[in-house]
């Protein structure tokens, strides 16, 4: 028997199968993303252990979840294995991460460490208690690390969690500094990544939405958000909403740095300079103003992503 839709059931089929067409085509391009950046860094290797730092935010949830997609099409053979270090916080919901790791079939690992306590204990209240936090939380996963026998650390950090960072450094710190793609951590001793690179804040909110990971807010600990990054992130987003593309832009210059037109006198050898004789389309064009593409070529979303 033909069954007749009605009229409104139409409209949910629709709308049904746009969800998911929308849904197929940003998986496509996360794991295209992560490919990419995995591939250009070589940031995972035939026989690595991969441990996945898991905070219960949606980018963590979302590392793992590709992780998994791209290992199954990888040329590489490796392991994966979550880990969550279990601060102590105040309500922190303990079960959800290890009910979700267990449902999905991760192999994990449950760090418990009160450095909550320690936390609440050395600073004075009032005072920010992150880089403290920080510190401990590292030394405590770089062990893990061993004890795992992980030969790579993979964070969440994404795309604009890097150019944030750049920012940070430049408008407070006075450096040309980010954060890597892939970088030796500070101890010399383990091998940090971050596959989610390439990957816009945006799509990750949209793709813990649509796999409705069980995220877990990331208040509890009661330290005040970082203001300083939060304004940067808002005055990132402005730019970008006046200028569609220019957060990509920005990132492709993190990947295109000219030593010799900067003023870094470690990176390129100003002093020793000696006139070659030689036309060079990148030496000095003196009073020539700096020509760039028109708005409309630089590269946009719609052109990096496909
Ligand atoms: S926000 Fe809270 S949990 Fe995160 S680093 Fe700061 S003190 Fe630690």
């Amino acid at each position: 028997m033909n069954a007749v839709l009605t009229e409104s059931e139409v409209v949910r089929f629709d709308r049904e199968r746009r969800v998911e067409r929308e849904a197929h085509k940003l998986e496509k391009r996360l794991c295209r993303l992560m490919g990419e950046a995995v591939g250009d860094y070589n940031m995972i290797v035939q026989g690595d252990k991969v441990m996945v730092c898991l905070s219960g935010g949606k980018d963590s949830y979302a590392l793992l979840d590709i992780l998994l997609k791209l290992k199954q099409r990888a040329p590489a053979d490796f392991e994966l294995v979550a880990v969550n270090l279990d601060q102590k916080q105040p309500g922190f919901p303990e079960h959800v991460l290890p009910d979700y790791l267990a449902r999905i079939g991760v192999p994990f690992h449950i760090e418990n460490q009160d450095t909550y306590s320690v936390v609440k204990d050395k600073i004075p209240d009032g005072k920010t208690m992150c880089s403290l936090c920080s510190r401990l939380r590292r030394g405590i996963l770089y062990r893990v690390a061993d004890e795992l026998g992980a030969t790579k650390i993979a964070l969440g950090h994404h795309r604009d969690d890097i150019l944030q960072t750049f920012f940070l450094n430049m408008f407070f710190g006075g450096k040309l500094k980010a954060m890597a793609p892939k970088l030796v951590s500070d101890d010399g001793r383990h091998m940090v990544i971050r596959p989610l690179a390439y990957v816009a804040e945006q799509d990750l909110v949209r793709w813990a939405a649509h796999r409705q990971f069980p995220v877990i807010p990331c208040t509890l600990c009661g330290s005040q958000e970082n203001l300083q990054r939060k304004q940067v992130a808002a005055m990132l987003q402005e730019w970008e909403r006046k200028h569609p593309g220019r957060i990509d832009t920005m990132f492709t210059a993190l990947q295109n740095i000219v030593p010799s037109h900067l003023a870094d006198g470690t990176q390129y050898d100003f002093k020793g300079l000696t006139v070659t004789g030689v036309a060079d389309n990148e030496g000095d064009k003196a009073f020539d103003a700096p020509e760039w593409p028109a708005a409309a070529a630089l590269p946009s979303l719609q052109v990096i992503r496909i």
